[in-house]
């Protein structure tokens, strides 16, 4: 079986897949107010997804993950959890949700086969969590995170974007919830993705300021564990169970050990987060409905213009895309 090797030598083994652009939250650094979501035809059908999914699994991609906008709120998306997780090869089946939808899915999540799940949870505060999603309820997701590990989901992750005077305060408390849960959190800093309507320059909380929020509570013990991701993880001396992660696309470049690329929900394939840079797979999945051979030579070609790294700097908004479309 051959394997997918990037441009710059990169063994790409992991495949992020945004399976809608649609989302029943609005948080304030992913999405405006007054969203214009993408026209049915122009997404992705499952069959679409899947197909890719194979292609990718076929030749050496062992981990998935479905992403979006809200996975949990695409028609289907545990019937395509169903398939993808009897793809020959695959190690993991991952999902990154908001949790909204987990008081009701997990049980059928985890039958479908799905074996890991990341939650967004960015504060514990009700009314925080409704200026920050502008439609959530933090009731419903913290409902959801338990029926998830009702349901037996085991390493649930929260993902906590940290921003000065909206939730940065919370980073103990928060770390003190995912201890008392027996869950994982990571603490990632805010992209400068899409014009959401604020400055974010304000508000920019770097990792180091958030590790050191933590240390005057608790002893940290580096760790060189990874999951496949751009995180560095920290245990906590006096609990073990518990791995906190620090994603820090500015303050801590990444990019040599990517072994990532994206599929957005309309079928474009983003050779880097950080790039417009990317492939029109939905067109060749369409001209070709019966043939891979010709997507297979479009992808390798595109593997080899894979950028060596993003450039992103704080506030600047390099990439017009908005974090929804490419799933984070
Ligand atoms: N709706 C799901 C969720 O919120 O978990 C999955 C999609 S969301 C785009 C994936 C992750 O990206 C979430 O953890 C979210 O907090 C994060 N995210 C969204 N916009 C971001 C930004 N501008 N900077 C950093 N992280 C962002
Ligand atoms: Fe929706 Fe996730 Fe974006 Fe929030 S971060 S608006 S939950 S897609």
């Amino acid at each position: 079986m051959s394997e997918w090797i990037d441009g710059q030598g990169r063994k790409i083994d992991y495949l992020r897949l945004s399976v809608t652009d649609r989302c029943d939250f609005r948080c304030v650094y992913c999405m405006s107010e007054n969203m214009r979501f993408l026209p049915r035809q122009q997404v992705l059908t499952l069959e679409e997804i899947e197909r890719v999914a194979r292609l990718f699994v076929e030749r050496g991609v062992k981990k998935l993950r479905l992403t979006g906008g809200e996975p949990l709120v695409r028609p289907g998306i545990v019937h395509l959890c169903e398939r993808l997780a009897t793809l020959p090869g695959l190690r993991e089946l991952c999902m990154t949700s908001n949790g909204s939808q987990l008081f009701r899915l997990a049980g059928d999540l985890k039958a479908a086969g799905l074996s890991r799940l990341n939650i967004s949870l960015d504060t514990l505060d009700a009314q925080r969590f409704a200026a920050i999603t502008r439609t959530g309820r933090l009731e419903q997701v913290l409902r959801g995170i338990d029926a998830a590990q009702q349901a037996g989901f085991e390493h649930i992750k929260l993902n906590c974007v940290v921003m000065k005077g909206r939730n940065a305060d919370e980073v103990p408390a928060l770390v003190d919830y995912a201890i008392a849960h027996g869950l994982d959190i990571s603490f990632i800093e805010e992209m400068p993705l899409g014009q959401v309507g604020r400055e974010r320059e304000e508000s920019f909380c770097s990792s180091d300021e958030v590790r050191a929020l933590i240390a005057e509570r608790h002893e940290l013990l580096d760790s060189a564990e990874h999951s496949g991701g751009p995180a560095r993880y920290v245990r906590l001396a006096q609990h073990p169970g518990t791995r906190i992660g620090f994603i820090s696309p500015h303050s801590h470049n990444f990019c040599s050990t990517c072994n990532r690329l994206r599929l957005t929900a309309e079928g474009r394939l983003l050779l880097c987060l950080g790039h417009e840079n990317s492939l029109d797979l939905r067109g060749l999945l369409r001209r070709h409905p019966l043939h891979d051979e010709p997507i297979l030579e479009a992808l390798r070609g595109a593997l080899q213009r894979k950028p060596a790294r993003h450039e992103f700097t704080v506030g600047d908004v390099q990439v017009l895309r908005f974090m929804n479309l490419s799933g984070g």
